[in-house]
């Protein structure tokens, strides 16, 4: 397993003393949060490739932009997303997109799934032929989105990838906060290609609470090697990300 930092929690710096405050803190390896990205000018994608260069981290995995659709008026948005997105993560070299459903969970059961096809229709060949895997993640009770257990993303995936080539996107406080992280283990614990990694709240751990262990645990038994991204809240204090990358290090050893 590999530790890496969600770039979003430096989100207000600019590109370049985002990165610089990621290796700061000793990271080799970034989650790519297109929330990073403050203006939306496509070509923005050159600056951030130039600066990841110039830093020489790694960028793991790619944060995509997301539009939870309430009318199927803004699909068009949430596909321009998708597709922005797809580009920075060529331009930075990652190898996988965490994406969410994209469509609003108040949406009757029919509009909904004509948007999960509408949005993910172009989206999908496009990722393909940039060789780009994408990764659906699990939400929260409190996100305006759709998914947040596994009959919602099981609904997801049955309309957007009936082949069964995506991946899935674990994030730990999302199915702490919904009570369901032994039931997406069980489901998709072979699928897992990002872990989003933090306590309820996003809050950091920093110390080994027993429901972190059990998922470590879980993860190893599956033999999962991929990225163990931080995620975590915005007000978290240097001090803290320091003290959970120092667990997660020696954690790490240890899987
Ligand atoms: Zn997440």
């Amino acid at each position: 397993m590999k530790l890496s930092l969600s770039n979003g929690i430096f989100s207000k710096l600019d590109i370049q003393n985002n990165f610089n405050a990621v290796k700061q803190l000793g990271f080799r390896n970034i989650e790519f949060n297109m929330k990073s990205i403050k203006k939306e000018h496509d070509t923005d994608v050159y600056r951030e490739q130039k600066a990841i260069a110039a830093s020489g981290l790694n960028c793991l995995t790619l944060h995509s932009a997301v539009l939870h659709v309430k009318d199927p008026i803004e699909v068009h948005q949430a596909v321009y997303y998708g597709k922005i997105s797809l580009e920075c993560a060529r331009a930075l070299h990652a190898p996988l997109m965490t994406v969410h459903s994209n469509v609003s969970k108040k949406l009757p059961r029919n509009v909904r799934d004509e948007c999960l096809t509408e949005v993910f229709g172009p989206i999908k060949p496009f990722a393909k032929k940039l060789g780009i895997k994408l990764s659906l993640e699990n939400l929260s009770y409190n996100s305006t989105g759709f998914g947040k257990n596994v009959e919602q993303l099981e609904e997801v995936l049955g309309v957007i990838d009936p082949e069964g080539e995506m991946g899935i996107t674990f994030d730990l406080c999302h199915a702490l906060e919904t009570k369901v992280v032994d039931k997406l283990l069980d489901n998709y614990g072979r699928r897992i290609c990002n872990v989003h990694m933090a306590n309820k709240s996003h809050q950091p751990f920093t110390e080994r609470k027993p429901e972190l262990i059990h998922f470590l645990s879980a993860l190893h038994e599956y033999n999962y090697g991929g990225p163990i991204t931080l995620e975590l809240e915005h007000k978290t204090s240097m001090e803290d990300i320091a003290k959970t990358k120092e667990l997660f290090d020696k954690l790490l050893k240890e899987y």
